[in-house]
């Protein structure tokens, strides 16, 4: 079942927003569509896909911020995060004109998701792993058959998430990493929620957070 995806960078934060899909069915999904709602439909329009899910890694606003106002219109549910991040889905329309975003729709996840759970969409399926530390609620996408993993603001090339926004946990976010992600395979793609892909081999070699030798 091969899964192709394309990442779209959205909203002035430039987040990742990644559009994957069933290649034989042209059926897929969305995760992190943080805005630029039109662009996304654009995409998904050109390649010719159905979307029939999104999936949230987390809940700040440049990730999760269009999820329902997508959702709604293309009548698809939405999957994840954690149900601890629940406080920043809540206020996602304020921090939005807070932070000069377009007005966006509230909502709450037709699913929240817990650690070893998994998602399926459009016959491919993601394994979840909780990875707490960014926000309490992060959760990271893997899908094993393409060897690649959605991971969010837990895991950058060369850093890692933030840990000074609220709820945030830095011992936390390194012990996710470590324990959470490493065990997937040093050959697994990763793709931020922010900048280049990399592999999780690389980063244990070079990350200055959470290079091997750090804790050699
Ligand atoms: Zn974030
Ligand atoms: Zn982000």
């Amino acid at each position: 079942m091969p899964m192709k995806a394309a990442v779209l960078p959205v909203t002035p934060f430039q987040q990742n927003c990644t559009i994957f899909w069933n290649d034989e069915t042209m059926r897929g999904g969305v995760s992190d569509p943080g805005g630029d709602i039109e662009r996304i439909l654009e995409v998904v329009g050109r390649e010719g896909i159905t979307l029939e899910k999104i999936l949230l890694t987390h809940g700040h606003l440049d990730h999760a911020s269009a999820a329902g106002d997508l959702a709604k219109q293309l009548g698809i549910p939405i999957e994840g995060p954690h149900e601890d991040d629940l406080f920043l889905i809540e206020t996602l329309p304020e921090q939005s004109a807070k932070y000069g975003f377009p007005p966006v729709g509230a909502f709450v996840p037709d699913r929240w998701l817990v650690d070893g759970d998994r998602v399926e969409v459009a016959g491919l399926t993601f394994d979840v792993r909780h990875c707490p530390g960014h926000t309490p609620g992060h959760v990271v996408f893997f899908n094993d058959e393409a060897r690649l993993a959605i991971v969010g603001d837990v895991l950058f090339q060369g850093s890692i998430g933030r840990t000074d926004l609220p709820r945030g946990n830095y011992q936390q976010l390194i012990d996710s990493i470590t324990n959470r992600l490493w065990p997937l395979g040093d050959d697994v793609t990763f793709v931020p929620g922010h900048g280049p892909v990399s592999t999780f081999g690389q980063e244990r070699a070079t990350n200055p957070f959470v290079a091997d030798e750090n804790f050699a």
